[in-house]
């Protein structure tokens, strides 16, 4: 299986590093180093400024209908070598061949759904108070977009903000991340090979604090998006407002699962648990704390860590795997930590809680039962395998732990009554709300949090209403 090396995308030029660095590269099912990425240091990001200024006045000015054209193009390559790109995701990344594959195809329907909605950017003409006079709102592009994207979800955490920043009509300069860098660049090089102008779209890898604090306060950039930590996210979103730039911040979370007296129970425990391990929990929507009504508390433990213990954990490359490793050894010490932390604290181990074996970064599917509130793992995200269950008695005290903590990204809840749902809906402080379902974030719906977990969408409409200003004309018939 071969694992390619790569290169900046400055100007519509695919290139080394103006100073010839790179970084390596790790398979995370060997932990061995598969190949190079390129590290971009200032001449690199002044000569992709430059470029995204011009890829931005060029794109600007092409009609609506052929910029979604050309977006449908980028689509239609990224179908047409999906096969490839999935198991390059799979070696840089760690998740089985068939979530990659996913995920790479789920691109090509997120850039055609904002190709198709970029032809919707509409403004208005507001009657005036003087019948001389024709008042117009304009919407026109924020200008070049600054973006900095995780390793979880490689392709899709970059698509989200290339597809919205151009279907508004902006350039945009990403820093993808250095762990997974070769599929993010299939991306680029599909609308590369699809025909947006020179600067357009950039790509750039390097250290992502020297980068984000020379691009975000750059005159250049006029918005800045960013998916990852709530420390991190916290930090950037200061910059950016010390320098006015348009934000929009997909952050951590910590998703209640909450079920009912009233629920399915097969339901809950076959979504449930299917969701916990996605991506081996790496996901920021991902179902992290267990609420479940004490009557059936029980059953759902028994069934849930039955279904962990059968999963086949394994290179995502190896035909039958199910979960694959976590994507760097800084997730395993994570995951240690928060096990020693939550045992020693009265939590019981039901599955799970181990490294597996001392090559590459395999860690068992784990379920916890009465976690302490005092516990690590229910206050910070764990952002692995682990699924924290908790009792509760009324509703109501479920909906009160749920909201507790300062994040409100995605939300669960199983029951079959309409009187619980309805009070779900109202209460529960998160950006997305899934009830009797799994999580279904389609690219026409909004993606985005509350409180720390951020905020704008990057999903809907409201995705590329977050790239455009608004601005008034008014003409007087003189
Ligand atoms: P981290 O906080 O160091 O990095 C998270 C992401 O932010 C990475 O992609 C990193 O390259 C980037 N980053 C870090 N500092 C930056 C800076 N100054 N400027 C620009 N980008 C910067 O943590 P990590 O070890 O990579 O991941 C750990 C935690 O991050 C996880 O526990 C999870 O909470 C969060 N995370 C969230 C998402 C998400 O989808 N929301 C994705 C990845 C990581």
């Amino acid at each position: 299986m071969t694992y390619p090396n790569t290169q900046l995308f400055i100007a519509g030029q695919w290139q080394d590093a103006a100073e010839g660095k790179t970084l390596a590269v790790f398979n995370p099912a060997t932990g061995k180093e598969i190949g190079r990425v390129a590290h971009a240091t200032k001449v690199d990001l002044d000569r992709a400024l430059d470029a995204a200024q011009k890829g931005f006045e060029a794109w600007r000015d092409m009609p609506a209908a052929e910029r979604a054209k050309t977006m449908r193009r980028a689509a239609a390559l990224m179908r047409e070598r999906a096969e490839s790109i999935a198991a390059i995701m799979v070696q840089e990344q760690g998740k089985p061949l068939a979530e990659a594959k996913v995920e790479t195809m789920a691109s090509a329907d997120i850039i055609e759904w904002f190709a198709d909605e970029s032809l919707r950017v509409y403004g208005r003409i507001v009657p005036s108070r003087n019948l001389k006079a024709t008042q117009m709102v304009l919407k026109d592009p924020v200008g070049p977009v600054a973006a900095f994207t995780p390793w979880n979800f490689p392709i899709n955490q970059v698509v989200r903000k290339l597809a919205a920043a151009l279907g508004a009509g902006c350039s945009i300069l990403v820093k993808a991340p250095e762990e997974t860098p070769a599929s993010p660049a299939e991306l680029i090089r599909a609308f590369a090979d699809a025909g947006v102008p020179a600067g357009t779209v950039g790509l750039v890898y390097g250290d992502p604090a020297e980068i984000s604090s020379y691009l975000i306060p750059h005159p250049i950039i006029r918005k800045v998006t960013f998916t990852g930590s709530t420390p991190v996210g916290k930090q950037l979103a200061a910059l950016a407002g010390k320098h006015m730039k348009r934000v929009t911040m997909e952050l951590g979370g910590h998703a209640p699962v909450i079920v009912a007296e009233d629920a399915d129970l097969e339901l809950a425990i076959k979504i449930g648990s299917g969701a916990k391990f996605r991506n081996a929990g790496q996901v920021c929507i991902s179902p992290t704390r267990y609420l479940v009504h004490e009557s059936i508390r029980a059953d759902f433990v028994a069934a849930f860590a039955k279904y962990a213990q059968g999963l086949k954990v394994g290179d995502g490359l190896t035909a039958g795997t199910q979960m694959g490793p976590l994507a760097n050894p800084r997730r395993i010490t994570a995951m240690a930590d928060l096990m020693a932390d939550a045992v020693q604290q009265g939590a019981t181990l039901v599955t799970g809680g181990e490294r597996i074996g001392t090559e590459g970064n395999f860690f068992q599917p784990t379920v916890l039962n009465d976690v302490p509130l005092s516990a690590r793992i229910v206050n910070e995200e764990p952002f692995g395998p682990v699924a924290a269950i908790r009792g509760f008695e009324k509703i109501e005290d479920a909906i009160a732990e749920a909201n507790r903590l300062p994040f409100g990204l995605a939300g669960y809840a199983f029951t079959s009554s309409l009187k619980n749902a309805h009070l779900l809906a109202q209460r529960l402080e998160v950006g997305m709300l899934w009830i009797n379902q799994a999580a279904a974030p389609a690219a026409e719906l909004p993606f985005g949090g509350l409180k720390d977990s951020g905020y704008g969408s990057e999903g809907g409409p409201e995705a590329i209403e977050a790239h455009l200003n608004t601005r008034l004309v008014s003409i007087m018939n003189v």
